[in-house]
């Protein structure tokens, strides 16, 4: 019984902190948040590629060289 409680609230807050989380990226330049779709922010920024979940990320040389043919 407790430990049902215990896991209901953690359960509740997981979700809420999921529903309340948005990874908005935002502008270096005016601190704008960055439209969904907008690849260049009203200020002229050009947004960099997203660094998470990337596959066109270059950093481990082996990961490049077995996907190259
Ligand atoms: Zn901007």
């Amino acid at each position: 019984m407790f430990y049902t409680t215990i896991f209901a609230i953690v359960l509740i807050i997981v979700i809420l902190a999921k529903y309340l989380y948005k990874p908005v990226e935002r502008c270096p330049e005016c601190n704008a948040p960055r439209e969904s779709d907008h690849p260049i922010c009203p200020c002229g920024y050009v947004f960099e590629f997203p660094d998470d979940d990337d596959p066109f990320e270059y950093g481990d040389p082996e990961d490049s060289a077995k996907d190259s043919p």
